[in-house]
């Protein structure tokens, strides 16, 4: 009989699920803890799945968070390939795909989100594929021996990630972006113009301004991708990187606010009794965001929550107010991004793009709001500080190559 009672029950195996399972055993928590997930796996890496894995020089062993080990020494409990169906909070009870009920005394939410798929005709097809979870680059992998051509539909960092992968691998790649330029909800224009052109470089055909209208196949794969100018392009693979849609759904029924995310306080409590949410699905003020509501799909945001949760849970006055921070690999182009540009309202450039290292530091008002720092580690180190401290430096000097950044701190 698997166990249906938890003093702590966790929604969610992935980033945040972990790391609250873990940040409370460090913590001295003593009582019960399971983690119900819908994955058949223990808690892994998950950004591997565009990057490393897809490439296949990271093993799936290596990507795990902690060896199985860790969790049963700490008596961690997972139920594994089970999904959180409704929510009863007054009862203190979840119901599963399985049947069960299970009860807690606190619930921390972290269940992510999922994958958003085309909505046009043919988006059903096989050999339309979404990377999320390690079955889905398990399926792309099957498949990619039968695939020299291979379209990728959105230019956010998985499609981009994706396609440069998929050029190191040797396959044609075609990148299709809706809006004018990659990467437009996450950075500005000139590390969009960067990555447009290294990827062009690279052999990538990526077209924006370009939407899908449907997809055709033949002996129901795909085969065909048509564009809203009519034009047709023949492919063996799609993938689609166009976002996530939070995993919310119980909690939203259970009566918790939610908008485009749960909402959560600076205490990663929901608006129910004991119901904590954390990660990826969580809408929370950021005062990075100049103190709007957002949700942050990152490792650091979902780690960051789980601790802030673990915490209170254990009776600290902690608050989450950590500084974001990202990163992404393309071919031999390591990104590392502090803040949040959005609402940024002009932009310095450290450095030149040509050399393939360089830095945009985004400013609101005078202030640092952001860096995007392409293989440039010690700007991305030092510009983390400008960042927490909203410094408003002399923006030549912010553009002076030669003048590191630690020198403006304070300034
Ligand atoms: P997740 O890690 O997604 O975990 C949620 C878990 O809950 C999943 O296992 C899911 O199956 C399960 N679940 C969902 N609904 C239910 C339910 N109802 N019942 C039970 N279980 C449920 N971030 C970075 O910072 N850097 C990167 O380079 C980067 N690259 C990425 C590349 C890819 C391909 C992807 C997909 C993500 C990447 N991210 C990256 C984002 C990062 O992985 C996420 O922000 C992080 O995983 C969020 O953690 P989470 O715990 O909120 O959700």
């Amino acid at each position: 009989m698997p166990q249906n009672q938890f003093d702590i029950l966790i929604v969610g195996g992935g980033h945040g699920g972990a790391q609250a399972a873990i940040a409370l055993r460090q913590g001295g928590y003593a009582g019960a803890i399971g983690i119900v997930t819908e994955e058949a796996e223990r808690p892994y890496e998950r950004p591997p799945l565009s990057k490393e894995y897809l490439l296949g020089e990271k093993s799936f062993d290596r990507m795990m968070i902690r060896k199985p080990a860790f969790w049963d020494e700490r008596d961690i409990t997972f139920r594994l390939g089970e999904r959180v169906t409704a929510i009863d909070p007054a009862a203190k009870t979840v119901a599963t795909d399985t049947g069960s009920s299970i009860a807690f005394d606190k619930l921390i939410w972290a269940a992510g989100g999922s994958a958003r798929r085309l909505s046009c005709a043919g988006a059903d097809l096989a050999g339309v594929h979404v990377i999320r979870a390690k079955a889905d680059t398990d399926a792309i992998l099957t498949h990619l021996p039968e695939a020299s051509h291979v379209t990728v539909v959105g230019g956010g960092y998985i499609g981009l990630e994706a396609a440069a992968a998929l050029r190191k691998l040797g396959r044609a790649v075609t990148l299709l972006e809706a809006l004018d330029r990659p990467l437009a909800r996450v950075a500005g224009p000139e590390l969009s113009t960067f990555y447009i052109e290294e990827h062009r470089q690279q052999g990538v055909d990526l077209r924006v301004s370009t939407s899908v209208t449907s997809l055709h196949g033949e002996g129901g794969r795909v085969t065909l991708v048509e564009l809203a100018d009519g034009t047709m392009l023949q492919t063996d693979m799609v993938i689609v990187g166009i976002g996530i849609s939070p995993e919310i759904a119980p909690l939203q029924e259970a009566g918790a606010v939610c908008e485009n995310g749960v909402r959560v306080d600076a205490q990663c409590r929901t608006s129910l009794p004991d119901i904590f949410a954390i990660g990826d699905c969580a809408l929370h003020e950021n005062r990075f965001a100049a103190g709007r509501e957002v949700r942050i799909e990152s490792v650091q945001n979902a780690n960051d929550q789980a601790n802030a949760a673990a915490k209170v849970i254990l009776g600290e006055d902690a608050r989450y107010d950590a500084v974001p921070w990202f990163w992404s690999n393309q071919y031999d182009l390591k990104l590392q991004t502090v803040g949040l540009s959005s609402g940024f309202d002009d932009t310095v450039l450290r450095g030149d793009p040509a050399d393939r290292s360089f830095s945009v530091v985004y400013l609101r008002s005078g202030r640092i709001i952001a860096l995007d720092c392409v293989n440039r580690a010690k700007d991305y180190v030092q510009g983390r500080r400008l960042v927490l401290e909203g410094a408003a430096p002399d923006k030549s000097a912010l553009a002076d190559d030669t003048i590191p950044l630690k020198a403006l701190i304070g300034g």
